[in-house]
């Protein structure tokens, strides 16, 4: 029994998968993605479940740092038109495969995230209203 949201995202520029089936992150696939801070460039991994922090990352983000994600195949940076509701910094958008969008907010200790659904898609939705926004704990899987 899974009671948790698993997203499947894609770059909003070039469409390809950002899926990394070989790194797991809370057991799911995870988001492959190139990262820079003002010191750094390296490459992390988000969890792919909503509403989930956890991440492996090869370099070291200082809490509060505004981290800038680009992706691993056209390399072109992820950003949005909105700005983070909490902190005010520019969020990122990732397309869902099944349709809609993912924002995050990039600064590290910021927990906003939120998802559009495109109008279109009244599994995606229902399927997110049944199980809540609230995400998984991670803790109590099987
Ligand atoms: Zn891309
Ligand atoms: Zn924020």
């Amino acid at each position: 029994m899974h009671n948790f949201i698993s997203l499947s995202l894609k770059c909003s520029s070039c469409g390809k998968s950002i899926m990394d089936s070989e790194k797991l992150v809370d057991n799911e696939s995870s988001i492959k993605l190139i990262i820079e801070t003002p010191k750094n460039k390296g490459i992390i991994r988000l969890s792919s479940v909503y509403g989930s922090y956890n991440h492996i990352s090869d370099i070291i983000i200082q809490d509060n740092e505004i981290v800038k994600f680009f992706c691993p195949h056209c390399k072109n940076q992820i950003t949005s038109k909105n700005n983070c509701e909490t902190c005010g910094a520019l969020m990122v958008t990732f397309n869902i495969k099944m349709g809609g969008q993912v924002s995050i907010c990039p600064r590290k200790g910021c927990k906003k995230h939120f998802i559009e659904f495109s109008d279109n898609n009244v599994a995606l939705k229902n399927l997110y209203e049944q199980y809540g926004l609230n995400g998984k704990n991670t803790e109590d899987d099987d």
